[in-house]
This record gives structure tokens, C-alpha cells and sequence, in this order.
């Protein structure tokens, strides 16, 4: 029954389907097991069949965009990874762009950018793809995707293709319908405005170079660990409680900005995810507060 199944995504997806994967190769911290299944469907209609097959089977399945804000098992994932990465479209009609879901969040805003178009600047700096920020709602430097999303294409576990306005999504600090449904985000809309190409230009750089002084960008890792908790800044509170540098195995939080975990030498995912008890365990012996994790978890432990 399994093996049928896994036979007919095999026929329909050709070289988009892959047996084996090291997921290490798929997420920025560069940790985690194999995949025994790894799929990068190259259409919508590829993508929808593909998910309304596996639903109807016993294989647990896996939604994956960049890997920017996940910590995959290193005993890696029995079942199949669903990668967004093949649908790449961006169309433009005015001011408003349809981006295809496994668009990274840079080449979305440098296209914006070329067309003189203003508003995304924010998504230059976040690693991530379109459909990983339509789904977490990504934002940094006072703006969110909720900000300029107005629709938002999505495909539903019997493969069905739907629109919703992004009115209706439910976007809440780094949650929405879709951190909380099975659906797969295949592309979103964003209402830009017409801006001068070079303020865009100088906008971007600017951020990118805040980022680039704060952020430990030269060590793998998936940006901030923890959500900001209500009243406090997680990266204040984990360096207040003496956590900076503390290492776990090749985890480490680190020197230059607490509120981040990086892979500074081999780290394995227990590492971090060793290190990530550790650092709510102290934060919450000193401060009372219970960091919530922001990353998630692919795949069972
Ligand atoms: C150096 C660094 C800096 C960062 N800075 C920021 C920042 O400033 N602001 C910020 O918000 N985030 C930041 N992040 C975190 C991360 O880049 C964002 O959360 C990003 O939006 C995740 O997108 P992704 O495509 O990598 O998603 P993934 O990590 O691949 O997936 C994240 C979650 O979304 C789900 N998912 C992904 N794509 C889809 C889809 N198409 N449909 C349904 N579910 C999907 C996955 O199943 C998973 O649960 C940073 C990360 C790094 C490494």
C-alpha cells in the first residue's frame, strides 16, 4: 500500500523526488538526520497532487520552505519532506506582485526593487521563503509580512487550490491560519507602492548592515530562538543570566546577540536543543519568565 503510493509520487514528480536526504544540507543551522523522502514538486498542480497522495497514506509528511526556522532530529525524518523551493514565479501587474511560496525572501524584494517598488525592503535581511513568511508571519525592523500581504494561494490536505484575503488569515506575531492548519502556502500577493529605486536601494542596505552589526550572520543558526516575550526582550534576559557564550557540545548562544543559538563547531540538534532547555531553565530560575520557542521542531523526536 505504502510503497504504491511512494510509486506514484515517484512517477509523477520524476527528478523532483529524492530518496535520502541529509537534511543538514536544508536548514541554516546545518544539523539533522536524513529524510527517507524528499520532494520538490516544480508546479502548484504538481504540489497539490503530491499532497492529496500522501494524505491519503500512511506517510507522514512535511512542509519545508527554507529551513531558516527549523531544528530537523538528527535521527532525521521517516516519512516525506515537501519542499516549496521549486515554485518560483514572480509576476507583476502595477504595484502588486504574486510571488510563488519557495521564492527566498531576497530575491522578492530585489525583484520589488528593480520595479521601483517600495514596502519590502524588511524581507530583504530574513532568510527565509515567501511561504515561510506568509506562514510565521515574518517581520523585523518595525514591520511584518501582514504589513503588504493582501492574498494568499494555499493548497489543502485533499489537494484542493484555494485563495483567502489576507484579512482573514488571522496574522498575529509570528502566528496565522496556517501555524495552526495542514495547509501548504503555494504563493502570495503583496500591494506595494511606487517608490524611487534608490531610496529602496539605500533603505535595504541600511537594515542589512544593522543586521549585519547585531546578528552573528557568519555562524549557521535559525535567528531568533525564542519569541519576545510580553514585557521583556528574550536576548536582555538570556544575557542577563550570564548565558552568553554558554556552550552545548557545538551549540552556542551567542557572544554577539543572546537571543541567538549558533552552530559554532559541529554542533549536532541535541546540542541546540539541549542547549535551548538549558537557557529557559535559567532564564526562568532568575526571571520567572518561560522563553517560548520560536523554531520549530520537523519531524517526531
Ligand atoms: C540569520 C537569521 C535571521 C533571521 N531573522 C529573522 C527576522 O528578522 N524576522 C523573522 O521573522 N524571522 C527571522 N528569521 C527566521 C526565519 O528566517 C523566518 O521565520 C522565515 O520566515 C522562515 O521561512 P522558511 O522558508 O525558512 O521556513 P522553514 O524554516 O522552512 O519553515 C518554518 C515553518 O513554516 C512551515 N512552512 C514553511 N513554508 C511553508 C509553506 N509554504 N506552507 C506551509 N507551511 C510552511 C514549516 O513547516 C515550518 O513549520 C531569521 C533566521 C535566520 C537564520
Amino acid at each position: 500500500m505504502i510503497k504504491d503510493e511512494l510509486k506514484i509520487l515517484e512517477e509523477l514528480l520524476g527528478e523532483d523526488y529524492h530518496e535520502n536526504i541529509p537534511m543538514k544540507r536544508h536548514t541554516t543551522f546545518k544539523t539533522g538526520g536524513n529524510a527517507d523522502i524528499f520532494i520538490c514538486p516544480q508546479t502548484t498542480e504538481a504540489l497539490a497532487e503530491s499532497i492529496k497522495i500522501l494524505s491519503g497514506s500512511d506517510y507522514a509528511f512535511y512542509i519545508i520552505g527554507n529551513g531558516s526556522n527549523i531544528i530537523v532530529p538528527d535521527s532525521g525524518i521517516r516519512g516525506v519532506v515537501v519542499s516549496t523551493k521549486g515554485l518560483r514565479e514572480i509576476t507583476q501587474n502595477g504595484n502588486t506582485l504574486t510571488v510563488g511560496a519557495g521564492v527566498i525572501n531576497a530575491e522578492a524584494a530585489r525583484f520589488a526593487e528593480n520595479a521601483s517598488l517600495g514596502g519590502m525592503e524588511f524581507l530583504s535581511g530574513i532568510p527565509g521563503t515567501i511561504g515561510g513568511a506568509a506562514v510565521m508571519n515574518a517581520g523585523a525592523y518595525g514591520h511584518e509580512t501582514k504589513d503588504i500581504i493582501t492574498k494568499v494561494t494555499y493548497v489543502t490536505k485533499k489537494g484542493e487550490i484555494k485563495e483567502i484575503a489576507a484579512s482573514e488569515v488571522g496574522y498575529g506575531y509570528r502566528t496565522s491560519l496556517f501555524t495552526k492548519s495542514d495547509h501548504v502556502v503555494v504563493s502570495a500577493e503583496f500591494g506595494l507602492y511606487e517608490k524611487d529605486k534608490e531610496e529602496i536601494s539605500a533603505y535595504t542596505k541600511d537594515l542589512n548592515q544593522r543586521r549585519r552589526d547585531k546578528q552573528p550572520l557568519n555562524y549557521p543558526s535559525a535567528g531568533s530562538v525564542f519569541k519576545r516575550p510580553e514585557g521583556y526582550f528574550a536576548g536582555k534576559l538570556i544575557e542577563d543570566s550570564g548565558l552568553k557564550g554558554y556552550r552545548i557540545g557545538g551549540a552556542m548562544v551567542s557572544e554577539k546577540h543572546a537571543g541567538f543559538i549558533i552552530n559554532y563547531d559541529n554542533a549536532t540538534s541535541d546540542d541546540i536543543l539541549n542547549l535551548i532547555k538549558h537557557v529557559q531553565d535559567v532564564v526562568y530560575e532568575k526571571f520567572g519568565v518561560m522563553l517560548e520557542r520560536e523554531i520549530k521542531i520537523l519531524g517526531s523526536m
